[in-house]
Order: C-alpha cells, then sequence, then structure tokens
C-alpha cells in the first residue's frame, strides 16, 4: 500500500538532520538544531493536508487528521520524538541502503573495519530479504525515533488520501528531549485533547508495551579530608577508597549486564573525583514499586552506615525519581492496549508484549493524564553505531497506526 521508495526518501530526510539533545542545557529545547528538523515537520504536516498545526516555544508540534465520520468516535493520539541520543554522535549521518539483505556480515565501514554481523546482533535474520537502511559506521542512525515520525506523518498522510477508510478525529504530537528524559515534561497534554494516544517508539516489529522502569536517579558524594601526604597519617580520608567501599557494598549483580526481564538493578555511570572529593552518579530502576522504594532505601542505610563509621557526614546522597511504571495508568484502560493488539493481529504481526527495560514519552504523559502505551517502530541498536532499521517494518507499523485509527472508530459505531 505504501511505497518502499516514499517512506525511504522521508526516513532520509529525517535522519540527515542533526538533533541530538544536550542533558547539560537547561533550555527546551535542549540544543538549538532540534528546531530545524520541528520547522521542517510543521512546513510537511501542512503540505500533506493535517489542520491546526502548531508549533510551541519549546518546539512541541501538534496537528489533527479531522474526523471523517458522522458518529462519536474517542480521539486518540499518536507521538515521538525528533531528538537523538547523546550517547553517540547524530551529526552527517550517511544512511546506508541495503537491498534484499542476504543474512550476512554488512561492512558498515572497510576503512575503519566497522562490521555490523548477524552472529552478535542476532535479530538482523529475522530481516532476510528485507531492505535494511544503516549507518555508515561512524554516527547513531536515529531511527529512534525518526522512524517513529516517519510513520506517523505516512500514516496521516495514506488516511488523506484514501478518505474510504473511515476514521475519528487524531492527534499527532511531536517531541523534542525524549532522549535526556525531558520529552513529556513540557507536552500540553490538555490542548493535545486526546483520550489516549501511542507512543511509536519501541524497536521490533510486533513490540507492544505498557510496563515500564520506576526509575530514579542517584549522586553520592564522598566528602574526603585532603592533607600533604608526607604528614597524612591519622588526618587524611581518601575520599576515593570510601568510594570503593561504597561501590562494592552494592550487589553486583543487580547491575544492568546481570539482569533482564523484570529484574531491576543499581546502575553506576560515572565516576568522578580525587582524594577530597569522590562523586559516584547512578541510575535505579525496577518495575516493581516497592523493590523500587527498597533500592533507594539501600543506598540511603549505606550512606548512613559509613557516616557512622566515620563519626560524621563523609558520605551525602541525593536521590531524585525520574518517572514511574505506566502501567498503573494503563491497567484501568486495558482496551487502548487490547485495541492496538488487536491491530496487528488483523495486520498478521505477532504481538510481542512486553515490560520496557526503560522509559518513554509514554510512561510520562500516562502520568499526566494521557494514558499511552507504546508501540514498535522497527529499529533496533539504538544509541549507537550499529543502528538500523529495516524499511518492511516502518511500513508495517504505518499500517498499525492506520488499523488502529480505523478499529477506533468501527468500535464505537
Ligand atoms: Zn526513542
Amino acid at each position: 500500500m505504501i511505497s518502499k521508495e516514499h517512506i525511504i526518501k522521508r526516513f532520509v530526510s529525517y535522519v540527515t538532520v542533526d538533533t541530538e539533545s544536550d542533558p547539560n542545557s537547561d533550555t527546551t529545547p535542549s540544543t538549538a538544531k532540534q528546531w530545524d528538523l520541528a520547522n521542517a515537520l510543521v512546513e510537511e504536516l501542512k503540505v500533506i493536508g493535517m489542520e491546526d498545526v502548531t508549533i510551541d516555544e519549546n518546539a512541541y508540534i501538534m496537528a489533527t487528521l479531522p474526523s471523517n465520520v458522522d458518529h462519536d468516535v474517542p480521539v486518540i493520539g499518536f507521538v515521538s520524538h525528533f531528538d537523538t541520543s547523546p550517547d553517540f554522535t547524530g551529526a552527517n549521518v550517511k544512511p546506508q541502503i541495503h537491498e534484499n539483505y542476504d543474512g550476512k556480515d554488512i561492512v558498515l565501514n572497510a576503512e575503519k573495519d566497522i562490521i555490523l554481523s548477524p552472529d552478535y546482533f542476532e535479530d538482523l535474520l529475522l530481516y532476510k530479504g528485507q531492505t535494511l537502511i544503516t549507518t555508515d559506521g561512524t554516527t547513531l542512525l536515529g531511527a529512534d525515533d525518526k522512524a517513529g515520525i516517519t510513520e506517523i506523518v505516512s500514516a496521516m498522510e495514506y488516511l488523506i488520501q484514501n478518505p474510504e477508510i473511515k476514521h475519528g478525529k487524531i492527534r499527532v504530537g511531536f517531541t523534542p528531549d525524549e532522549e535526556i528524559g525531558r520529552g513529556a515534561h513540557k507536552f500540553d497534554v490538555e490542548k493535545f485533547g486526546a483520550e489516549w494516544a501511542y507512543t511509536m517508539d519501541g524497536s521490533q516489529v510486533g513490540e507492544l508495551e505498557y510496563e515500564n522502569f520506576n526509575a530514579a536517579g542517584a549522586v553520592v558524594t564522598i566528602h574526603g579530608k585532603i592533607v600533604h601526604p608526607g604528614y597524612a597519617k591519622g588526618k587524611m580520608i581518601n575520599s576515593i577508597y570510601i568510594a570503593t567501599e561504597y561501590i562494592n557494598s552494592l550487589p553486583r549483580l543487580e547491575t544492568p549486564e546481570h539482569t533482564e526481564g523484570y529484574e531491576g538493578f543499581f546502575h553506576l555511570h560515572t565516576v568522578t573525583g580525587d582524594v577530597d572529593e569522590t562523586k559516584l552518579e547512578y541510575i535505579i530502576r525496577d518495575h516493581d514499586k516497592e523493590h523500587f522504594e527498597a533500592r533507594k532505601e539501600v543506598m540511603q542505610k549505606l550512606a548512613t552506615e559509613i557516616n557512622s563509621q566515620y563519626g560524621r557526614e563523609v558520605v551525602s546522597i541525593e536521590i531524585k525519581d525520574q518517572y514511574f511504571n505506566m502501567k498503573e495508568k494503563v491497567e484501568p484502560v486495558m482496551h487502548i492496549v487490547d485495541l492496538a493488539e488487536e491491530a496487528m493481529i488483523q495486520l498478521d504481526i505477532k504481538p510481542l508484549i512486553k515490560a520496557i527495560r526503560g522509559g518513554t514519552d509514554g510512561s510520562q504523559l500516562s502520568y499526566m493524564g494521557l494514558p499511552c502505551p507504546n508501540i514498535f517502530a522497527g529499529g533496533h541498536n539504538f544509541h549507537g553505531r550499529y543502528e538500523y532499521v529495516p524499511v518492511e517494518s516502518i511500513i508495517k507499523a504505518t499500517e498499525v497506526i492506520c488499523k488502529i485509527a480505523e478499529l477506533t472508530a468501527s468500535k464505537h459505531k
């Protein structure tokens, strides 16, 4: 129904615009360059025939596809983000198109010997015979989440061009800064005006998610005492050693590299320090609310214990909640998950319902009053040079959006 060439052209036009976000910036969007794609998207939405196309002072884009039926249908929405992860450069992306993938190694970059291999990334074998879009090995691709934007724009365009498909009012929303955890925080849920929505921000074909981590960040600061090493006996407190003690007191196996499924973790991602002061930056993740709270307590308690050993506050800790499991907000309206599942089944896509080991814009939006499960966008190996997306998956996700729109209207006759 939707031509591959058309999809590729649209996707390439998005990923070749650098929209890397920056966690160290306080502005929204966090980087001025995100406006480049945001402004282009606004124009494109108008060109394909969307109505009420708006962009606010923080670059949040919204648009409407009006209903084409007489009866009342709940307003639904589709959301994706246009920034890319600061984990890896998103400048000068040179997408490589590999038609009819043969299931073998893909040389991303011969000069630098960068290979995308199914020996390591077995998912590749799911897509034998399909058209893959990869990087040239020097940047990320940005399928996260420009595949999602491609799908939403293409679905709206398709519905506009095929008015025989009956649907209610549809709202679309594109956000900046999802990758730095701020995609939803300035999203005007009331203005969006949808009863529920879906983020198009998952990975493999069929993914459908309504559970995600509860998340917090912790900064542990160890305050040492610097004294001339020649005269330090009984006086110096080396914050680095205390930091090591702190690190080793947390369960070594409850870390990202040792956990999967519903297992939570402590993740130490940054250490900076010298004798005088060492800072440990952690993220804490758990699907289960109680376990999540317990993890925060463990970190707190450990600080208290060390402090009591030294008889003063050598360890201070600051823990901030980041987002919560959307399950709590989606379960009361499970029909919105069932609907997406039914859409996939009707399109011969096997639904893969699983818990996200992360968060999405949707988890925050769900807590802001817009229940918002997550649907596959098709890409793999996000946030790095091995990122790739099969064009066929983008087309399938586009079809899922159209089918959800159609089912929502037919079920509310
Ligand atoms: Zn994403």
